[in-house]
């Protein structure tokens, strides 16, 4: 019951599902009438089927909407405070992030998770070139730019390019790594820890990762005053 496709990456692109009338044009049909009926006629079969319940579905539901960058933004700042909490983050993602926050990283068909760390002179970003897989297990639903044809097809020709569109220039002599996901992999940023940050409670330190500095299209920073 998981929102996230898991389709083999081999498909055309032509499916009408995460249709968001305010995204920018894209390839994919207009069709959120129709995936709605569909949804609704599979709902009620499988209820009547006694396949699922009712309230299995509306508790899924909640599931799903307590997955949001605040979430994501919790993860880094314990990374931040706490060197081994960031080495088991990176060994083993899913269980670290699942023993922290007391949410199922594990469900049947759900992906794996690669967390990538920034360094000096290394950026991460992350894109889904054929659609739009995202780590929802853990940051929920991916912003429109994010699924628009023009950020996945741009962001691995010209980066640096595109994330100064974002406001984002990185040095010369950065390295830039693009990782695109897959029906079997996503992939979260772990962003560098910025100067001026020492001594901030964990709060403060979630309060300055946004979801953009865990895609890689930004990175945290101290607000101007603090
Ligand atoms: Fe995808």
């Amino acid at each position: 019951m998981h929102d996230d496709h898991d389709h083999p990456h081999d498909h055309d692109h032509h499916h009408g599902h995460d249709h968001d009338p305010h995204a920018p044009a894209s390839d994919d049909p207009p069709a959120p009438r129709d995936s709605r009926i569909l949804e609704q006629a599979l709902r009620e079969l499988l209820i009547e089927k006694g396949v699922v319940t009712a309230e299995m579905i509306s508790r899924q539901i909640d599931n799903m909407d307590s997955r949001n960058p605040a979430l994501g933004a919790h993860i880094i700042a314990r990374a931040w405070v706490d060197p081994a909490f960031r080495a088991a983050l990176v060994a083993d993602p899913l269980h670290t992030i699942e023993k922290e926050t007391g949410k199922t990283m594990f469900v049947s068909g759900m992906p794996e998770l690669s967390v990538v760390e920034n360094g000096p002179g290394l950026h991460n970003v992350v894109v889904c070139t054929l659609c739009s897989c995202y780590p929802r297990m853990l940051l929920g639903i991916p912003p429109a730019w994010y699924k628009a044809p023009e950020y996945r097809s741009r962001v691995v020709r010209e980066p640096r390019a595109v994330l100064a569109e974002f406001g984002l220039t990185l040095d010369a002599g950065t390295e830039v790594r693009v990782h695109d996901s897959t029906a079997d992999m996503r992939y979260l940023v772990l962003p560098m820890r910025p100067a001026g940050t020492e001594g901030w409670d964990l709060p403060a330190l979630e309060a300055i990762v946004s979801r953009d500095c865990m895609i890689g299209t930004a990175v945290p920073e101290v607000p101007v005053g603090a």
